[in-house]
């Protein structure tokens, strides 16, 4: 019987779910029963899609050109990642700093009628000639999977005319899955396929895989690979500012881990199945306890237990004091948290830390994963919402409106126009992870809260797309 191999599409997993409108408790009660239903919006606004994250993944790969089949809009969310990848070379001190090689081959009406094969060879050929790269990215999107166009049979036939570049052909047709994490899957999926091909490579001893996705600050990656070092152990940071010789040195890693939970959580599943390379799969490391247990995680798979609690007490000696103080300033403010799984999981642990309460937390998917995570949050936070949405900011606003929550942490823009004091979790710029980021982030919360006029101006002179009678209906009407 020939062996089933996971296709990239996160729905194809048991029990995940994309729409549910809950509470904590109830969350935790019903996935445990088995009671929760995939169930759909009667009414949605758009969704993140999957194909931007098969692109931001691999945006900053060093000489590449990403070549998007689709038509223009479908690259416009790209500018976040541009803008990463811009910010992050500063960062790291790059004087020149470059912009991704993005191509799209404009599908049109034209193209849909009569198929798009051909604009889509002249841009790969017109990428390779230009840039001469050594890896180049065709994406698929929602209109070359309709029309059928067969990019996997155009970049083989441009390999044999192009030896000198891989071309890396990914499946990320926005249609094929609601959960936009897919889309890291898509990518790494044909990495290992047109890349690693299942090579053995000769072993490096103490090399860690550590898998980030693009809004991994630099301030973050630096923590990362700092708390790693003290275990002895050398980083292979991928795919983030990554290149074509460190993918390659992916099977020669003793071990994998991963900053995000649903980042390459996949990928090091299949790592282990093809190249029997053993995998920390925790949470994302952000507050103290995240912290702790995604560093007992990584260096138990090192055979590393007890140096990493000597570590663990002495980051705790040096960072407790200094929380304490944070927690004079945050201690019982209620707070609603809305990010990428990973994130915002993380920072409702994180609250607890500083005393803080949390009151709703929106985040796009619901699993076995997550229901870990719930279990823990419901030991310390009583009767909080939960919306399970991709997007949704209607649903967002609405229960921000009726929750009137102190602050709140994540995706900024809806909640401070309604005057409540934000900051972003998901800071590609500074420090938010590890037992830095932690004492980084704690003291951006407070100044946020003390420096609240900003968004007190802005919610008198800017007002949301809604009639006030939206703010009086339940949130979770149109999820079925
Ligand atoms: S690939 Fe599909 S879902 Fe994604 S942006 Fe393009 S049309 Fe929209």
């Amino acid at each position: 019987m020939s062996e089933v191999r996971y296709s990239g599409v996160r729905e194809s997993r048991p029990n995940r779910f994309n729409d549910l409108g809950t509470t904590g408790r109830e969350a935790e009660e019903q996935f445990k029963k088995g009671c929760l239903k995939r169930a759909d919006r009667s009414f949605a606004q758009g969704l993140q899609c999957q194909q931007i994250n098969s692109m931001a993944a691999l945006m900053s790969l060093e000489d590449s050109v990403f070549i998007s089949h689709s038509p223009q809009g479908c690259v416009g969310c790209a500018i976040m990642a541009v803008d990463m990848y811009r910010v992050g070379q500063i960062h790291r001190g790059i004087k020149q700093v470059k912009n991704p090689r993005l191509l799209v081959t404009n599908i049109d009406q034209k193209s849909v009628v009569f198929g798009g094969e051909e604009k889509l060879r002249a841009a790969v050929k017109k990428a390779v000639e230009r840039y001469h790269p050594k890896l180049a990215f065709i994406y698929a999107s929602c209109a070359s999977g309709i029309i059928g166009d067969d990019i996997d049979a155009i970049a083989a036939d441009l390999q044999t005319e192009y030896p000198d570049t891989i071309m890396v052909p990914i499946h990320c047709e926005g249609f094929k899955s609601k959960i936009c994490a897919s889309g890291f899957d898509a990518a790494f999926l044909s990495i290992n396929k047109y890349i690693l091909k299942k090579q053995s490579v000769p072993k490096e001893k103490g090399l860690v895989n550590l898998f980030a996705p693009t809004t991994v600050s630099y301030a973050d990656q630096r923590e990362m690979e700092r708390m790693l070092s003290l275990l002895g152990a050398k980083v292979n940071y991928i795919p983030f500012y990554s290149s074509l010789e460190k993918i390659k040195r992916i099977p020669a890693a003793e071990a994998s881990t991963s900053i995000c939970k649903v980042f390459a959580d996949e990928f090091m599943k299949t790592l282990w199945e093809d190249y029997e390379i053993p995998y920390s799969h925790t949470v994302m490391p952000i507050g103290i306890r995240n912290t702790d247990k995604w560093y007992r995680g990584i260096a138990k798979v090192l055979g590393k237990e007890e140096e990493v609690e000597k570590i663990i007490a002495k980051e705790h000696e040096r960072i407790e004091p200094l929380v304490a103080e944070l927690k004079s300033r945050l201690q019982g403010i209620r707070v609603f948290i809305c990010g990428g799984t990973g994130r915002s999981f993380a920072a409702a642990a994180l609250i607890d830390d500083f005393g803080m309460k949390l009151v709703g937390l929106e985040t796009p998917t619901y699993d076995a994963d997550a229901q870990v995570d719930i279990e823990y949050l419901n030991e310390i936070h009583k009767d909080y919402v939960v919306d399970i949405a991709n997007m949704q900011p209607f649903e967002q606003v609405n229960l921000v409106n009726k929750l009137k929550p102190d602050a709140f942490i994540g995706v900024p823009d809806w909640a401070a126009k309604l005057g409540i004091p934000t900051t972003h979790v998901l800071d590609g710029k500074r420090s938010t992870m590890g037992y830095d980021g932690l004492l980084y982030l704690g003291n951006k919360i407070a100044d946020q809260l003390q420096n609240p006029g900003f968004n007190k101006k802005l919610a008198k002179h800017v007002k949301l797309p809604y009639r006030d009678s939206w703010y009086e209906e339940d949130a979770f009407k149109y999820i079925l």
